[in-house]
């Protein structure tokens, strides 16, 4: 592994709040440290929101919603993708801040900047069509419509896991809707999210429309759900705090988009072309070394290829390169932070007590950072921590099935919901798969789920509401009926 740089790593943008069009600096408030999770050097300090910067970010959201509800459509448009395309003439800086406030790779930094692009693009064209209806009356001189309009003003809570495409999503959003925004992306990864904010207000965003916040985030959430001006929440993170923020929002009665955590079942038939199935597992499964929601981390195969899928799954994985983000070699990066870090080795260890065999990894990796081996594990235990609780690092867990019925209850077994995927070349068991698995997202034979133009959300304790797709909309809009005689 390799735990230096090739080049100095260099943080792409000046950590602040931004509120009401202006920045505030780290000299101007109590700060928080931001480190490089591969390597434990401090990259910044971060500004810390104080109770009169949340009262300003809340009175300027309400001006920016006065002003960008009436802004049409069409020009709403124009702006987010421009902000889209100064966002691909800017993905090498942010990818790099990405990585080095992250962890993953940089290869996968840049893909994600270009998936954000897309998602920003994609609701700025779509904006134009959140079309009404007209109704027919019951008399010839009443007319009946339908109209869409936007929410309100959104506050939106991101983790660190995804920096970018988690607010790329929830600006997006709300920004093609014609909401303004208030965001507290994660303290542990701010620079990317204000990098993409930059681009928005490069591109012509008025001021007031998108307020940043850094802080305590139980404080920060309290404070913006509480105020009468906001009037729906995002949150991305785990399953406890998406309850919790849940219960705020609706002693308010305020909309609710989850997108919590998952454990995602990866069904793998006697029917299904074992080599592609090993091969895109692998990748998929280590990719942001596992942080990552619809990350599939239950490998459920049939027991006629069990045995011949594991050597092959460890075999595969022992070979990646694991190491800073920033060496263009490195194939999986540092977790993204100590508690990561200590909940998977307590995984791990759960995991070997209860007679779970180790075919690969197992290990932290002795270095400065949160280095973790990618691990391959079989003969572990329904009951096992690392079968019950999301792992979101680099552990897969292969067990056997006989029956598809059997499969698909050991899918179906946990209270979550996010992303299920399969591999069968057999249409009866395609079919029998995407009706029987409950899951917001199921793949069958490719793990391509996450696309600008299709939902992604979850059922259960995986959260509700979609982001993405048409449906991604709905939680930004509002229905008035307006009848005229
Ligand atoms: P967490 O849920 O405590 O934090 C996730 C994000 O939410 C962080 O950015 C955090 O700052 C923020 N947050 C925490 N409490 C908040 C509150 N009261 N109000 C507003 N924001 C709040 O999770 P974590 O410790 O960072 O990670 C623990 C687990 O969360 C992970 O193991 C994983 O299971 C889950 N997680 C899921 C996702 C996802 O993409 N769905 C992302 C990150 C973490």
């Amino acid at each position: 592994m390799t735990t230096t740089t090739a080049t100095a790593p260099t943080y792409g943008t000046e950590l602040r709040l931004l509120i009401g069009g202006e920045s505030i600096t780290a000299d101007q408030r109590k700060t928080i440290p931001v480190h490089d999770p591969a390597s434990g050097a401090e990259i910044g300090r971060l500004p810390v929101a104080t109770d009169e910067d949340l009262a300003n970010a809340l009175a300027s959201a309400q001006r920016g919603f006065a002003r960008w509800r009436k802004t049409s459509a069409y020009d709403r448009g124009v702006v987010l993708r421009k902000a889209a395309q100064l966002i691909r003439e800017r993905a090498e800086p942010i990818a790099r801040t990405l990585t080095l406030e992250q962890g993953k790779p940089l290869a996968e930094a840049r893909l994600e900047i270009f998936a954000t692009a897309d998602i920003i693009e994609w609701c700025g064209e779509e904006g134009r069509r959140t079309y009404g209806r007209v109704v027919p009356s019951r008399s010839e001189t009443v007319r009946q419509t339908v109209l869409r309009e936007p929410v309100g003003p959104v506050a939106a809570f991101t983790p660190w896991n995804f920096p970018a495409i988690t607010p790329g999503r929830k600006l997006a959003g709300a920004l093609g809707a014609g909401c303004s925004i208030i965001i507290k992306p994660s303290e542990e990864t701010p620079g990317t999210a204000l990098m993409l904010v930059d681009a928005l207000r490069d591109a012509g965003l008025p001021e007031d429309v998108v307020n940043v916040v850094f802080g305590d985030p139980p404080h920060i959430s309290e404070t913006l759900i509480a105020s009468p001006i906001i009037r729906k929440i995002s949150f991305t993170g785990s399953t406890a705090v998406g309850k919790h923020l849940a219960r705020l929002a609706a002693n308010g009665l305020k909309r609710a988009t989850l997108e919590l955590g998952g454990h995602a079942p990866v069904i793998v038939s006697e029917k299904a072309d074992l080599d592609k199935a090993v091969k895109m597992s692998v990748s998929s499964k280590f990719r942001n070394a596992g942080q990552v929601c619809v990350s599939p981390s239950r490998f459920i195969v049939h027991e006629s290829i069990e045995k011949r899928f594991t050597e092959a799954f460890a075999a595969k994985a022992s070979t990646l390169r694991v190491g800073h983000g920033l060496e263009e070699t490195t194939q999986m990066g540092s977790l993204a932070n100590e508690r990561r870090h200590s909940a998977i080795r307590d995984l791990v260890e759960d995991a070997r007590q209860r007679g779970g065999k180790v075919h690969t990894g197992g290990d932290s990796i002795d270095s400065p950072g949160y280095f973790f081996s990618p691990t391959v594990f079989s003969d572990v235990p329904g009951d096992a921590r690392v079968l019950t609780e999301e792992p979101f690092g680099p552990i897969a867990v292969i067990s056997q099935y006989r029956e598809l019925s059997e499969a698909i209850a050991m899918a179906n077994a946990l209270p979550y919901g996010l992303a299920a995927y399969a591999f069968t070349q057999d249409l009866a068991e395609s079919i029998a798969l995407s009706n029987g698995i409950e899951s917001g997202m199921i793949g069958i034979n490719h793990f391509g789920i996450a696309f600008a133009e299709i939902p992604f959300g979850g059922v259960k304790d995986s959260g509700y509401g979609s982001e993405g797709g048409t449906e991604g909309f709905e939680g930004y809009l509002v229905t008035k009926s307006v009848t005229m005689a």
